[in-house]
């Protein structure tokens, strides 16, 4: 009796630690986001557990139900999936398959895992069921990443130059060409700030949408960044000839791209062109040759095709060589002043100076300054350069002061980029006052072309200095966009008339009536005149006539040394 009540017991504890075991074990299938079929060969049939629901919508317990579950998924995944759920005939342990479910557009793992006895017959068969659709989603978009590029849909830059790689080797063996077309927009940056970025992102997308239906066997486009663009064109003739390309590219940009927000937006691209095996013969200098000659046609007044020449490449190395010697130029001071006097043309007496810098480079040559500004420009080192400038023009100015006490204005070149500082004018009154100069002592140059591109901004800043009495002059008038009426908005002091002007005066009878129309005007605006590269007696005399206010040039002075101005100044003082 008492053994029987033992028995009970230990049967009861038993169940008791089995129901719990059973629990946990269904608590853990049920959390697991899985489901699982459970075959047992010996009894013969199915068992779904856990979260059987999620995938399907009936229950499988014989062989017959299979059928129902190869009906769910996709047609190509059925004879796969059927070979799996019966890997046991091949004595495999596990195996697994991803099948897609017809309905329910979710990606399945399909696993299966069969146990067999010691004599090698499969006794249990396990098949687990797994969500993978966020996977595989993941996958896919890490595959497409890997190749395109997100915001126009082209290649990517990095797949581009696989692509470009396979052309070339291709036209290696075919013995022909592989043209990259390097295309910019011409002024992004002022759609950006002037529309937003918004705006910007979309012109991009929908020109790159325009651009992708050049696409073909033998042309890849690609958006590399920001607002470049890459076409690589293999063996380029007739339909796909660069020229066609070219061609097809400014017949869209004839009208202009409407956008969403219901702007209508007209662009110009600068296109840089090399081929292979011309420019170059791998890749990737290819493309950099392209970029080259993209600049090249930046600089030749954009909205343009430039194609490789060798001369481009010997200017572009050329740049970057004086772009190095620069830096060190900077860090040296290898820099001096030299000043050209501007003569009042009534009296000829010395009305001022223009500051003009001068380098000596390594090699103790000469660099004029209309080489190297444009490439300090670009790479920024105008900056410590102009304060340079700024402070050792001040410091001689306040020197010959001293001395002399003749009332002059020092006129200063200054690069748009030192405008855009913020801190400009505050560094500008900072080296005034550390040298005792009056604002009505100096003047600043600007050129219409940077008025053009940052009116606003400039504009706002010029302002400010002439409240504090700084002169403002504008320099190489009749270069630019020159328009008269635009002049009486601008808030300068000094119109300076371009040598090409005077240049011709005295020949040509049209320039004669728009350098008198010009100084009449601007005399009329109230503006000082001063024309530019006087170099003979009859253009002197002639703009003397015209009254024109003052006169700089090689015939009365060219640019010299600060000890040479002290000669001037002793001159006018005696
Ligand atoms: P710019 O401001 O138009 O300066 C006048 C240029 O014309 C000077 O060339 C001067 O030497 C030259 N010139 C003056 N009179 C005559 C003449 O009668 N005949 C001829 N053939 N030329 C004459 P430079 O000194 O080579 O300067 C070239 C340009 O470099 C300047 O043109 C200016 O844009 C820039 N630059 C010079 N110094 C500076 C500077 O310190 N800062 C900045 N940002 N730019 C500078
Ligand atoms: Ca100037
Ligand atoms: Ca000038």
């Amino acid at each position: 009796m008492e053994e029987l009540k033992y028995q009970i017991d230990l049967l009861h504890a038993t169940n008791e630690k089995l129901s719990k075991d059973e629990k946990m074990l269904r608590l853990i299938c049920e959390t697991s986001n899985n489901a699982f079929l459970y075959y047992n060969f010996a009894e013969g049939h199915f068992r779904t557990v856990a979260n059987w629901n999620h995938f399907f919508d009936f229950t499988v317990t014989g062989l017959q139900d299979l059928n129902r579950l190869y009906e769910c998924v996709e047609e190509q995944c059925v004879i796969p999936l059927q070979e799996v759920l019966f890997i046991e005939k091949q004595n495999i342990k596990s195996q697994s398959i991803e099948v897609r479910l017809r309905d329910k557009k979710i990606c399945v793992e399909v696993e299966v895992n069969i146990v067999y006895d010691d004599a090698g017959t499969p006794t249990d068969k396990i098949i687990r069921f797994r969500d993978v659709t966020r996977l595989t989603a993941q996958n896919d978009e890490l595959t497409y990443l890997a190749y395109y590029d997100i915001l126009t849909g082209l290649y990517n830059r990095n797949y581009f130059v696989r692509l470009v790689g396979e052309f070339i080797r291709k036209a290696e063996t075919e013995n022909t060409n592989v043209a990259v077309m390097f295309i910019d927009f011409d002024d992004f940056r002022r759609i950006n700030d002037g529309m937003g970025l918004i705006v910007g992102d979309e012109l991009v997308q929908v020109f790159g949408q325009f651009l992708s239906e050049l696409m073909s066997d033998h042309v890849v486009v690609s958006h590399f960044n920001s607002d470049i663009y890459c076409i690589g064109i293999y063996d380029p003739c007739g339909a796909r000839s660069v020229d066609t390309v070219y061609k097809m590219i400014k017949e869209r940009l004839k009208s202009p791209f409407k956008l969403s927000g219901g702007q209508e937006i007209h662009i110009t691209v600068s296109v840089g062109v090399a081929e292979y095996p011309e420019a170059a013969t791998g890749t990737l200098e290819l493309i950099n040759c392209a970029e080259i000659v993209m600049f090249k046609a930046k600089s030749m007044g954009k909205d343009k095709v430039v194609y490789y020449s060798g001369s481009i490449l010997n200017e572009f190395i050329n740049n970057v060589t004086i772009e190095n010697q620069l830096k060190t130029a900077v860090f040296q001071q290898n820099f001096i002043m030299y000043f050209q006097p501007q003569f009042r043309t009534a009296d000829k007496k010395l009305r001022g100076v223009e500051a003009l810098i001068r380098w000596k480079n390594d090699d103790g040559r000469m660099v004029s300054p209309a080489v190297f500004i444009p490439i300090a420009e670009k790479s920024g080192t105008i900056i410590p350069i102009g304060s340079w400038v700024i402070e050792e023009s001040l410091k001689t100015y306040a020197g010959w002061r001293r001395k002399y006490h003749y009332p002059l204005v020092m006129s200063l070149n200054i690069s748009a980029i030192q405008y855009r500082q913020a801190d400009f004018t505050d560094k500008l009154l900072h080296i005034m006052e550390k040298y005792d100069v009056a604002p009505e002592e100096i003047e600043l140059e600007i050129t219409e072309s940077v008025l053009i591109d940052d009116f606003t901004e400039i504009t706002e800043k010029l302002e400010v200095l002439r409240d504090i009495g700084i002169k403002i002059s504008l320099d190489d008038f009749g270069t630019g966009y020159s328009s008269l009426s635009y002049l009486k908005g601008l808030p300068i002091d000094t119109l300076k008339i371009d040598k090409s002007f005077i240049d011709t005066v005295i020949t040509d009878e049209n320039t004669r009536i728009i350098t008198e129309s010009i100084i009449y005007m601007v005399k009329k605006l109230g503006f000082e005149t001063i024309a530019e590269g006087v170099e003979t007696e009859e253009q002197y005399r002639y703009l003397s006539e015209i009254d024109c206010d003052n006169i700089q040039g090689f015939l009365l002075g060219r640019p010299m040394p600060p000890d040479k101005i002290e000669c001037l100044l002793a001159e006018m003082t005696a």
